[in-house]
C-alpha cells in the first residue's frame, strides 16, 4: 500500500486522518484493512474493527458478545461477566471516567468543575462519588502505638446557617486519617474517633482544649493544647485547599451530609491524594 500518512477522509460521518505507515485509522478502534480508488479522489475504505482483550475491570480474557444496533461489537469478560465495550458514545460509560472523578475531586475541582472538564452530566459525577465512596473501606494498616493526635473543623451542610463539625483522628507518623464523623460536637460523635484511637494503643493522644476530651481519654495518655495538636491544625489547612467543599471565605459548601461523607471518604481512604494508585469502580 503507497505511503497514506496525513490523508483525510470521511468515515461513518467522523473526520479521520491516516497515519504514516497508513493502516491506523481514526478513531481508534478500527483499522484499515484496504483502500480500493474507485475514481479519481474516491476511494473505498474497508475497515476493521480492533478487538478488545482484556477486560477492564479484572484483566480476565474478554470474548465477543453480539452487538449493539449500530453495529458496535460487545464484549463479556469470562472472569467477572461484565459486558463493555472498546469505545463509548457517552464519555460517562468508559472505564477511567470514574478514576478522573476521583482525581479532580481532591485536587479541589467542585460537582460542576468536574462534570465541565470531562463533558458528563453533573448527575452522573454526583452519582460516580457516591459509588466511589460505597467502596472504599476504612483503612485497616495503621500502624499502633504511635502518637495521635484528635481535631474538629468546622463546615456547613445544606445553608451556611447550619454549621456543623467534621471529627477525625489523625496518626502523627504517615498522616493516615483513622477515623472521622461529621455531626455535633457531641460526647457521642466524639467518642467514636476517640475509640478508634485508644484500639491502637497509642504512646500519646493530643487534642485541642475541648473539655470532652477529658472523660474519654485517659489522662495518662492525654495531651492538650497547641504545640501537640500543629501537625492536624496544618492538615486541616491541606483539606480546605484540596476539598472545593471545605474552602473558607467562598461559596462553596455541602448540599448535603452524605455527600461530605462520601468526598472525605475518598479524599482520606482512596490513595488517590498519595498518588499511590487510582480507585477501581
Ligand atoms: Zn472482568
Amino acid at each position: 500500500m503507497k505511503n497514506l500518512g496525513g490523508k483525510r477522509l470521511t468515515f461513518r460521518g467522523k473526520k479521520i486522518e491516516l497515519k504514516k505507515n497508513g493502516l491506523v485509522i481514526w478513531p481508534a478502534r478500527f483499522y484499515l484493512i484496504a483502500l480500493q480508488p474507485v475514481k479519481r479522489g474516491f476511494y473505498n475504505l474497508h475497515v476493521s474493527e480492533c478487538q478488545m482483550k482484556r477486560c477492564n475491570y479484572c484483566s480476565q480474557a474478554v470474548v465477543k458478545a453480539g452487538q449493539r444496533k449500530d453495529g458496535t461489537q460487545k464484549y463479556q469478560c469470562k472472569g467477572c461477566k461484565k459486558y463493555q465495550q472498546k469505545e463509548y458514545q457517552y464519555r460517562a460509560c468508559e472505564y477511567s471516567v470514574s478514576q478522573k472523578v476521583a482525581s479532580l475531586l481532591v485536587e479541589g475541582v467542585g460537582i460542576r468543575g468536574i462534570a465541565r472538564v470531562l463533558g458528563i452530566s453533573v448527575t452522573t459525577v454526583i452519582e460516580r462519588i457516591k459509588r466511589i465512596a460505597m467502596s472504599i473501606r476504612k483503612s485497616c494498616s495503621n500502624g499502633k502505638n504511635g502518637v495521635y493526635e484528635i481535631d474538629e473543623l468546622w463546615t456547613y451542610v445544606g445553608s451556611k446557617r447550619s454549621e456543623l463539625w467534621i471529627t477525625y483522628s489523625f496518626d502523627r507518623r504517615n498522616k493516615a486519617v483513622i477515623d472521622f464523623t461529621v455531626g455535633a460536637r457531641t460526647k457521642e460523635n466524639l467518642d467514636t474517633v476517640t475509640k478508634g484511637v485508644l484500639a491502637l494503643n497509642p504512646v500519646k493522644v493530643c487534642t485541642d482544649g475541648l473539655p470532652i476530651y477529658r472523660n474519654l481519654i485517659p489522662k495518662c495518655l492525654h495531651h492538650v493544647g497547641l504545640p501537640n495538636t500543629r501537625h492536624i491544625e496544618r492538615f486541616n489547612l491541606t483539606l480546605r485547599m484540596h476539598l472545593k467543599r471545605l474552602a473558607r471565605k467562598t461559596i462553596c459548601f455541602s448540599r448535603s451530609k452524605e455527600m461530605l461523607e462520601a468526598c472525605l471518604k475518598i479524599y482520606f481512604w482512596s490513595g488517590v491524594e498519595k498518588r499511590s494508585g487510582l480507585v477501581q469502580v
